[in-house]
């Protein structure tokens, strides 16, 4: 018997949030050969030969139990010397091994947020960041960033007169805009975080999907490093996505927290993965950039193409485009589900990535060139066709 009829069987908090909309698109369309999906953002490329052989032969070995919590040792040691090409190298103690970038950014904010903070989110942005904030018990302010989908000095300033926030959450490349930033925006959003006192997540997931600039992390900026919290993983460079693996750089208290968490929730990220995370960073270069002209050569193509139907801007990273629907009179959902269900290609409303994104639909340009041109064809002629 109840004692309290008012007592819910589920968490309050989750009633604020809204399951994700990229799911939502996924779930449409599971089975159906003859849908192309621009929807998911996931590498089309199988894991590289030898990432994947490094791993069949750990299993082979018997390798197969609990690392430590930190994560490999030889793992840490080498994204700390991978981490130089971003600009800063932090110290092997200063990383931890995580099941994936989205373990890390739930670890990141559970170590910083307490109930009532103030959390700034840059609008539209990927679809995780506002929920995992609410259930942390933060207060989300999001910042809208368009026209431009940048994220400045001002803006931040602007909302900081309003709230005192505690933590800014950045990620650049940007899913879904694909913008990046120049050291020199970098800076200035830098002195906004001194200027406010804030913590920095940052999420660099897609640092070597980066075309325009050369990919700094935040942490390299001066006076940075002891206020950023860097995530970034295997999933999208090394198109891992399945293998659950990536990483957390941050200041010694801000890492002893993070690992508190992760020691209880986690443990330690898969042992086979972490395997094949060493062998990525270790010989992986070559199969990297043969992945990255891919993408721009895709990018190139598609955004030329549609860009002449739908205003598009050109991605400066990761490997999504961003087109502007609102020219059709449509909302982002009836575009994509009419664009679904007439022409058979999936992409994903942009209100799916924050209220900003109404107006836009994100195309991952993640799949094969023949299926890309297919696609590029039929949203054209859906929208010849209105
Ligand atoms: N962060 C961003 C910006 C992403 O786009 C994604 C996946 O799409 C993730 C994090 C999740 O990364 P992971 O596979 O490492 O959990």
């Amino acid at each position: 018997m109840r004692e309290n009829a008012d007592r819910i069987r589920i968490n309050r908090k989750l009633l604020e949030i809204k399951p994700s909309g990229i799911r939502k698109f996924f779930d449409l369309i599971l089975g159906r050969e003859d849908v192309i999906s621009l929807g998911v953002g996931e590498p089309d490329f199988p894991t590289p030969w030898r990432i994947r052989e490094e791993m069949i032969y750990s299993l082979e070995k018997g390798i197969t139990s609990y690392t430590s919590n930190y994560g490999i040792e030889e793992l840490r040691a080498e994204i700390s010397r991978y981490y130089e090409k971003f600009g800063f190298s932090p110290h092997p103690d200063n990383v931890v091994i995580t099941a994936g970038v989205s373990e890390g950014f739930d670890l990141a904010l559970r170590a910083v947020i307490n109930p009532g903070d103030f959390v700034l989110i840059p609008d539209p942005c990927y679809v995780s960041y506002s929920p995992l904030s609410i259930l942390c018990g933060a207060r989300v302010v999001s910042i809208p960033t368009p026209p431009e989908f940048r994220l400045n000095y001002e803006l931040i300033m602007e909302y900081s007169r309003i709230i005192e926030p505690k933590v800014l959450i950045l990620n650049y490349p940007a899913n879904p805009t694909g913008v990046s930033y120049s050291k020199k925006e970098l800076e200035e959003i830098a002195d906004a975080v001194v200027e406010n006192d804030m913590i920095v997540i940052s999420d660099e997931i897609y640092s070597e999907l980066s075309y325009k600039f050369p990919h700094r992390s935040f942490a390299s900026l001066e006076g940075m490093e002891d206020r950023t919290i860097v995530l970034n993983g295997f999933s999208k460079s090394f198109a891992m996505t399945g293998m659950r693996v990536g990483y957390v750089i941050a200041p010694q208290d801000l890492l002893d927290a993070v690992l508190k968490i992760h020691q209880y929730s986690m443990l330690c990220a898969p042992v086979t993965s972490q395997i094949g995370a060493i062998e990525a960073l270790r010989n992986g270069e070559d199969e990297l950039e043969t992945m990255k002209s891919e993408y721009l050569r895709r990018r190139n193509f598609f955004v030329r193409k549609i860009g002449e139907y739908l205003e598009t801007r050109k991605p400066e990273g990761a490997f999504y485009a961003f087109p502007s629907i609102r020219e059709t009179g449509m909302s982002s959902e009836e575009f994509a589900e009419k664009l679904l269900m007439e022409k058979n290609v999936a992409v994903v409303p942009g209100n799916a990535f924050g209220e900003s994104g109404e107006g836009f639909i994100r195309c991952a340009y993640a799949v094969s060139m023949d299926k890309l041109r297919e696609a590029a064809e039929r949203i054209i002629e859906f929208v010849s066709e209105l």
